[in-house]
Formats: C-alpha cells, structure tokens, sequence
C-alpha cells in the first residue's frame, strides 16, 4: 500500500485526492456548468457525484414530486421530502454535500418548459430519463446548441450508459430503430385522450444499477470537462446478472437530421419571453437578408380540432399543457384532435405575439430561416444569470 511519506497530509483541502491525479483541473469542474435532466434514480446518483466532485454550477430539470417510493432509489431524498418538488430537494442536498456547488431547481416538463438556453448555457447535458420522448427532445436540443450530452438507462440489474455529440458523432436518433419510431408515432398519432391513457409507468429500479450507471454517467462529465476521450457516439452495456460489460460504437446514420454544421445562434441580451417575434423578424431580416419562416424549438398545439361538427379552438400551448377541457369539442362534445405547428411564416399574424403567449418557454431559442441559411436567436433577457431578468423566471 501507500509509502507513509507519500500519505497526503491531513489537513489537506476538499480536492486534494482529486488534484493528485496528475491530468486533474479542478478549476474545471469549480467552473463547469451540468445541465441534469431527470431526478429520479439515476439522476441522483448523477447529481450526487456532480456534488462530490465540486461542479460549480448545476441545473436539474425534473417535473415529478418526491413519493415514498423514490425514498428506496434515491440518496438525495428524506422522508420529510414527501410531496416536494424533486428538483428543490436534490438541490438542497445537493448544497448539504458541497455547499459551493451553485444548484438551479428548475420544475418543470422538459418537453414543454425548458427553454432550449438551459442547453446553450450548459457545457454538458446529462440525460437521466425513462422514456424516449423526451430523450428525442434532448438530443434535438444538444444537436441545435452544439452540446455534448450523456444519456443513461438502467431496468433491474441492467444499465447502459450512451454518449452523443452530434453533428460530428452519432446521435440518440441515429441509435433508433423503426419499432422506436412507431412507438413514439403511436403516442403522437392517438388522440390526447388515449395518449394520457398511455403514459409510460415507472420501469422497475433499484439503487445499486443506478449507482453503477450514473457514476459512469459522471465520469463521462469529468472525462468531457477535461477535454479528454470520452463515449461519444459509443454505448456502455452492463449486465449486472453475469457482470458483463461491453462498449459499441454506433454509425452516423446519413438519413439522421443532425448531422449537418448547427446554425450559429445570437443572444439577444434585450429580446425574452414577452418580446413581440415581429422585433426577432426584423432582427433576422436584417441579418439573413430576407426571412422565410421562424422555426419553433418545439411543436405547440396551435388549435383543437373536431372531426364530427368542424369546430376549431385556438389553443397555443405545448401538448402537454393542453387541458382537459380543451381535449372535448365544445359544440358538440365529440374529442378534438391536435392542430400542430413547428413553425411560423414570414408575415404570419402569430408573429404580432410574443413567446410566452405562443405558449414556448422562457429563455427560448428561435430559428430564423432564408432560402438555405438559418440563424438562431436566444431569448437571452429571461436567463436568470442576466443582469436585467427578474429573479425568478416564470417557468
Ligand atoms: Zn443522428
Ligand atoms: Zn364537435
């Protein structure tokens, strides 16, 4: 074992057995900025390693509140913790570990409410989720912001662990299979009724998978953060029945979107949610020389519509925040099916309004786009890292 002169001393800082490794930059770490998304299982493991480790800034995305079943899975959580946002309370243990990690709480559906500056504020997006939905969200996220992201997955005493780095690496839809694709076609084609019906239950979990997945999880953010190799477009597998484990390298597959160079994106310090898109317009005429349409970071429900009588309701919102009484004709009671909209034209009268009235997320981005050149615009003013935002932004 350790020669006794070598032992390092005992008062010795917080990091000093990590900055004895010899390629080690703490700074890096005390600078670094994670986006987490998802806190459940996995994503404890992930948020607790991040703390451990002195990452200086971390925001955790998560809609779901604490339950007494989570309590058997997640280290970050109490008893007392019962019915609080999930996200809140990993923070706040999260500051009990390493009180210099600076923790965002953000509760919120990743698919409707995180605003896509959350990916461009990061420098590493974790993915600790349990369905594909949202994973397909991510991953457009990470390829339109340029953003490395580790995904992780565990079910029983099996795990894996993927890293993408689109457009330059294989992706999260290059890894898709048809039977994926129809699955999440299924839930989107089926009336919002029956999409309810099929939310996804929770996969069956324990903490010791979760433990062994989302600490190879962070130790892909450490190898990223230090400009290192790390499994980007390659997948871990781990079988904790046999303690088999193998990595596998996935192709770019050429019908995948996310392969072309990313447009640039601009912040605009002073344009946020409740900036007229008419001014983002201007500013993309301006600078593309002409516009043919602003491309939404997301599909909004732009109205409902009723087969049986023809009744149409302007909705504007993300599908998941569309009611339940939107979901029924209000002529004749019949279900309504989904308008959907991913983008709005030049001279369209949507564009009168703003953002957060088209029902996108604060601290968006839009992309512009002319002819074959496209440029994104972040909503940069609703950042609450901006001087001028208010403290807590309207998620
Ligand atoms: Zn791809
Ligand atoms: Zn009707």
């Amino acid at each position: 074992m350790s020669d006794p002169l070598n032992v390092v001393s005992l008062r010795e800082g917080r990091f000093a057995r990590f900055e004895a490794v010899s390629w080690w930059r703490q700074e890096r770490l005390r600078n670094a900025r994670v986006l987490v998304i998802g806190a459940g299982a996995l994503g404890n493991e992930v948020l607790k390693n991040l703390a451990l480790l002195g990452v200086g800034h971390v925001a955790v995305a998560d809609l779901d509140h604490v339950e007494l079943s989570n309590l058997s899975r997640s280290v970050l959580y109490r008893e007392t913790d019962e019915g609080r946002p999930k996200a809140e309370c990993a923070a706040k243990a999260m500051n009990a570990i390493h009180p210099g990690t600076q923790v965002t709480p953000l509760i919120c559906n990743v698919l409707a409410d995180l605003g896509l500056g959350w990916f461009r504020w990061a420098d590493v997006v974790v993915g600790a989720l349990d369905n594909r939905e949202a994973r397909v969200f991510v991953n457009s996220a990470c390829a339109r912001t340029g953003r490395a992201w580790v995904d992780g997955g565990i079910e029983v005493l099996q795990g894996i662990v993927r890293g993408f780095f689109p457009p330059q690496t294989a992706c999260y839809e290059c890894t898709m299979s048809q039977v994926d694709w129809d699955l999440i076609q299924k839930r989107r084609s089926c009336t919002m009724l029956a999409k309810r019906a099929l939310a996804e239950r929770g996969t069956p979990t324990t903490p010791t998978t979760a433990s062994v997945i989302g600490g190879i999880q962070a130790q892909e953010v450490i190898k990223l953060l230090h400009g290192m190799e790390a499994l980007t477009g390659r997948g871990f597998f781990f079988d904790g029945a046999q303690h088999q484990s193998y990595t596998m390298t996935y192709p770019v597959n050429p019908d995948c979107p996310w392969h072309e160079p990313a447009a640039d994106i601009i912040p605009l310090d002073t344009a946020g949610g409740n900036t007229p898109l008419t001014q983002i317009a201007a500013e993309a005429t301006q600078r593309l020389g002409g516009l043919d349409a602003l491309d939404l970071s997301r599909e909004l429900v732009e109205a409902m519509e009723c087969p049986a009588c023809g009744t149409q309701t302007a909705v504007w919102r993300a599908v998941e925040h569309v009611s339940e009484d939107q979901l029924l004709c209000p002529g004749c009671g019949g279900a309504c099916a989904p308008r959907l909209v991913h983008s709005l034209p030049a001279g369209s009268p949507m564009l009168e309004r703003t953002a957060r009235e088209l029902g996108l997320p604060a601290w968006d981005i839009l992309w512009a786009r002319h002819g074959e050149q496209a440029l994104g615009f972040e909503l940069a003013a609703d950042s609450p890292f901006a001087k001028t935002s208010p403290a807590n932004p309207a998620l």
